[in-house]
């Protein structure tokens, strides 16, 4: 059979992969480890019982939206929903970016972001960050001067580093770009502040969010962002009709009514990052403060694929970073159950051990 050439633009290009691999202890995706409260199950599957299946959603899904917009207290012409955070982020750059235009992002940083625009035919400007991944503001300058990009994109709490901007540094850039402003905020209730106090009609921000994390809704494939109202309404232009099906509008309207148990999530989960987080700082790693619900850590003396293997063999997977441009040795580990960390942590001693049996 003839194969069809794909785009040129396109033949170099990696897929994007994180290995679903089916072993005791998964902290390798940052979702949550707890399931929705059962209350959820219950009101859910009520609800799907008398969904009109020989009918499309609701284009708008305008209870969803407006639960959203509630939540934020912005207005339902702000929200926009999509698929994922992911599919917010193609709408987006679909919409802004594309052949001929360029996308700014400051490694390291969620991966996406540039895989996502370099597949709409953008290019994508790679500003570097410094040693210890925080924003450099000389460099934020240097690549906006040169390159002109029509969309620029922070995360806080950062994915793979964890790192949370500060405010002071979002609001400079936020005067300094030439397009838009994307805050990619998936890990934002962990961080002790949001962009989406800065959102307005007249100004070129938006902050997206995702249900995959803090909601414990990654098997929904749900996310949005908050911007404005022009903006959504373009977007609104380009996402494919009725993307969003029954289903998806009812699990998602109905998680935003369990908020008080999201925070207690939230603040449990914290509460094992630090603990997590202090036994690693006592063992041989270089340790990254996180502000989210994982840690990146860097083994002194080893190999970190080495290790990321070690643990697997004692079915304990975590993220592998090692190969990752300015991550050398750097593996990323989920903060899950206390159980779960407590597998990971004895695994972690195993596997660094000098006389560990592979
Ligand atoms: C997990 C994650 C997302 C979430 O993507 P979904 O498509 O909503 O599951 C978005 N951005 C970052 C930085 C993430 O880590």
């Amino acid at each position: 059979m003839t194969r069809v050439p794909v785009r040129d633009d396109l033949r170099a290009l990696e897929g994007y992969h994180s290995p679903q691999v089916h072993v005791d202890v998964r902290l390798n995706t940052n979702e949550s480890p707890f399931a929705p409260p059962a209350a959820w199950y219950d009101a859910f599957a009520a609800e799907l019982s008398r969904v009109e299946w020989h009918r499309y959603p609701d284009r708008a899904a305008a209870a969803l939206r407006a639960g959203i917009a509630h939540l934020h207290q912005v207005r339902p012409d702000q929200v926009f929903v999509a698929n994922g955070s992911n599919e917010v982020l193609q709408t987006l750059l679909l919409t802004f970016a594309g052949p001929g235009r360029a996308v700014a992002t400051f490694e390291p940083t969620y991966q996406l972001h540039g895989h996502i625009a370099r597949l709409t035919g953008a290019s994508v400007l790679e500003g570097e960050r410094a040693v210890d991944f925080s924003l450099d503001l000389a460099e934020v300058r240097r690549v906006l001067a040169a390159g002109s990009p029509v969309v620029t994109f922070l995360c806080s709490p950062n994915n793979p580093t964890g790192l949370v901007e500060s405010h002071a540094d979002v609001r400079t850039v936020l005067g300094l770009v030439p397009g838009l402003l994307v805050v990619d905020e998936a890990y934002g209730q962990f961080a002790d502040w949001s962009a989406i106090g800065l959102v307005d009609d007249e100004i070129p921000l938006v902050v997206t969010r995702t249900f995959s994390k803090t909601w414990s809704m990654a098997g929904s494939r749900l996310g949005y962002l908050i911007g404005p109202a022009w903006l959504v309404a373009e977007l609104d232009k380009v996402v494919l009709p009725y993307h969003l099906d029954a289903a998806k509008q009812i699990a998602g309207r109905l998680a935003l009514t369990f908020v008080d148990e999201m925070e207690a999530r939230v603040q449990f989960i914290v509460a094992e990052r630090e603990r997590l987080s202090a036994e690693l700082a006592a063992m041989d790693l270089d340790v990254f403060p996180s502000g989210a619900n994982f840690i990146l850590f860097r083994p002194r003396s080893m190999a970190g694929r080495a290790v990321w293997q070690r643990l697997l063999d004692r079915n304990v997977l975590i993220r592998d970073c090692s190969g990752w441009p300015r991550l050398g040795d750097c593996l990323r580990v989920t903060v899950g159950t206390a159980s779960e960390n407590d597998q990971f942590l004895a695994a972690l001693t195993g596997a660094l051990s000098p006389e560990a049996v592979h």
